[in-house]
């Protein structure tokens, strides 16, 4: 199947008021292009190099994410173009998108991780670290980021009912965490959970932004 029919597959499946981000880290800009002219416009890279590259051959009105890791040294190369920072999981990360943003006069969009999966080697904040990070306050004198919200990602198993209880209960520190600081502000109402193997279940817990790559662009080339 083409890039454009898996594409139109997934956009088609959701229900609305998900959004997609298709997720095109290490494959080539024409995959992309693919996906574009089938009237996709939000895309998600991992990588600041391959990102750039992506930025200059690419249409300009093509929102990007930053959906991976991001090192503070490599903020300011991003600042002037991204949409949205998904995976912070630091106050200092926080402060340099700030500082970077501010730097550009834009005020820039992130997502706050959360680590809730069993996997060791993923990033993001327990429920506890983002608790306190929000409880600290100094994000608010942040005037150049906007926190719009949380994302995550569940562990990568078979069995859909631990899938489904991670999603679940992000889903609740959603409520308990928009409740407590964010009561007042409609900016913050993205869950961005769901990717290739368990965006169905994503959307079915909740998810307003699901990231799949795999599916839609095939198997990476690391
Ligand atoms: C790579 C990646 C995805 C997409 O994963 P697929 O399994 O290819 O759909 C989604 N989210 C994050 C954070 C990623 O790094």
């Amino acid at each position: 199947m083409s890039i454009a029919n898996r594409l139109r597959e997934v956009t088609d499946s959701l229900p609305q008021g998900v959004r997609l981000v298709a997720v095109s880290k290490f494959h080539p800009a024409e995959y992309v292009k693919e996906a574009y002219d089938a009237g996709q416009r939000v895309f998600g890279e991992s990588r600041e190099q391959e990102l750039s590259r992506k930025v200059e051959e690419l249409p300009k009105d093509i929102e990007w994410h930053f959906i991976g890791h991001l090192q503070t040294n490599k903020v300011k190369y991003i600042a002037p173009y991204i949409s949205m920072i998904d995976a912070v999981d630091s106050l200092k990360l926080l402060r340099e998108i700030n500082k970077q943003a501010a730097a550009h006069g834009r005020t820039i969009k992130v997502l706050l991780e959360l680590h809730i999966a069993e996997e060791e080697t993923k990033y993001g904040l327990s429920l506890d670290a983002c608790r306190e990070l929000l409880e600290c306050g100094e994000w608010r004198a942040l005037q150049n980021v906007q926190i719009c919200g949380l994302m995550m990602m569940a562990s990568h198993v078979d069995d859909e009912s631990i899938i489904r209880k991670e999603f679940m209960l992000a889903a609740d520190f959603f409520d308990e965490v928009k409740a407590r600081y964010f009561a007042d502000d409609d900016a913050f109402c993205e869950r961005s959970w769901g990717m290739s193997h368990d965006y169905h279940i994503a959307a079915e817990c909740r998810s307003t932004m699901v990231r799949v790559g795999t599916y839609i662009f095939g198997e990476r080339n690391y």
